[in-house]
């Protein structure tokens, strides 16, 4: 099951949306189709890549925590390297070319954290695509650094004002504004879900990960006994994992929120909790955290990118037959892989990776000390430190913010700023 079935994957998947995004899902899928098999097109992804992204990542063999852990030898596939900092860069430069070549001019994307919308900005500068960023009111309001960043790329950052102004409105408003403008615009897609065929097409561009780790991994010699990847919607996870779903081996462990317990609206475990549903949302059939009427319930998990009620449809039907075994780790858990790692290997692993890195240091020594667990850091840490700070060290931090609003507020530049940034807008 490496790729969809008219549009399927075993009973997940389809293409569940009104008329009016029929043609732009199909004017994708046929362009899609036509430039993966176009040389040229694949040629300057290849240079892209390379010189902008900086691919290959590293593979890094982990010697102390291999020591520590004390069974398989630990690999760390530095995805965090990439530039703007995580995998997600690859989805979107991959759409963005892919649109350019199909003559559009417009770029819209959701984003919840804003790591999908700033991956995009920076993508759509580099390509000199137009580009609009749809997010919840609430999410503009909370993640300030990443708003930042997408400016300074030059997108237009857009507040979703209506239902609970997160992103779950912010996806519904991109959809809106794609089924009226599709004739200029593409919508970049974050991850590996929604309707037919964006699970396929995220898959393919994050599939360079999975392909680089198997000819790393033969270079070097390594057995690979197991991969570990952290899985929100699942697109670093299936990229990470597809050259290897149709094979029996390795392993494939995808490593869900378990937030602060198994309690509803504690975490967000799709496939290991018990609130979880079939259902079809936002355009596709796949399980999802919703109640028996088919809304979503509240999700919770100390990292921002793993706090999605749905989860894509291929993950779905892999944990269905049991290629992909799935676990869920709590915050607590994830935040102490951050401190092994870093303390450990001088590795800063972003908040979901570390659920990736926790799940391997369960796992180690029940994989044979010749084989490796390879982890995928789908992101660096660095963008966390609003979070781990309060956490590592409250009372510094505390202090760190408190001088801060007084330097900002005693500065003669606040008062004399225009209250609105250029490129905000707002939406109802
Ligand atoms: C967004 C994000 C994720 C989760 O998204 P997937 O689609 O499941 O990969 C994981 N890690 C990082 C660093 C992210 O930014």
């Amino acid at each position: 099951m490496a790729k969809s079935t008219d549009g399927f994957f075993d009973r997940y998947g389809g293409k569940y949306v009104a008329e009016v995004l029929r043609r732009p899902l199909d004017e994708l899928e046929e362009a899609f189709a036509t430039y993966m098999s176009d040389k040229d097109f694949l040629q300057e992804l290849d240079i892209i890549r390379r010189d902008y992204i900086g691919r290959e990542t590293p593979l890094y063999y982990a010697p102390t925590a291999t020591k520590l852990l004390g069974g398989a030898q630990i690999y760390i596939k530095m995805e965090g390297l990439a530039n703007t900092g995580a995998h997600k860069i690859n989805n979107a430069i991959g759409q963005c070319l892919l649109a350019k070549k199909m003559g559009k001019t417009r770029i819209i994307a959701e984003t919840g954290a804003g790591q999908h919308g700033l991956a995009t900005a920076a993508a759509c500068a580099k390509l000199g695509l137009e580009c609009t960023v749809y997010m919840g009111e609430i999410d503009v309001r909370r993640q300030q650094p990443n708003v930042a960043a997408m400016e300074l790329y030059g997108a237009k950052v857009c507040a979703v004002t209506s239902g609970s102004r997160t992103l779950k409105d912010a996806v519904n408003e991109a959809m809106r504004d794609w089924a009226a403008h599709f004739d200029t615009t593409h919508y970049v897609l974050g991850s590996a879900l929604g309707p037919a065929p964006f699970p396929d097409i995220v898959r393919e561009f994050q599939s360079v990960i999975g392909k680089e780790v198997q000819q790393q991994c033969k270079d070097r010699g390594i057995q690979i006994g197991a991969m570990v990847a952290c899985v929100g919607g699942g697109s670093n996870s299936i990229g990470f994992f597809s050259p290897f779903i149709d094979a029996p081996s390795p392993r494939l462990i995808g490593a869900e929120a378990g937030g602060i317990g198994p309690g509803v609206g504690e975490n967000a475990s799709r496939m290991t909790g018990n609130a979880s549903r079939e259902g079809i949302v936002q355009g596709y059939k796949s399980r999802f955290l919703i109640d028996e009427d088919g809304q979503s319930l509240p999700t919770r998990s100390i990292s921002a990118g793993l706090d999605y009620m749905g989860i894509g449809p291929q993950l779905a039907a892999l944990g269905a037959s049991g290629r992909v075994e799935f676990t869920a780790i709590r915050d607590q858990e994830a935040l102490e892989a951050v401190s092994f790692f870093a303390k450990h290997e001088g590795i800063l692993f972003a908040l979901e990776s570390a659920h990736a890195g926790a799940a391997a240091m369960k796992i180690a020594r029940e994989i044979p000390k010749d084989q490796a667990i390879i982890i995928n850091m789908s992101g660096r840490g660095d963008k966390d430190v609003f979070i781990t700070s309060p956490v590592f060290r409250p009372a510094k931090w505390l202090e760190f913010l408190h001088s801060e609003i007084e330097r900002l507020e005693s500065s003669k530049d606040i008062h004399d700023a225009k209250i609105m940034g250029e490129n905000e807008c707002l939406t109802k």
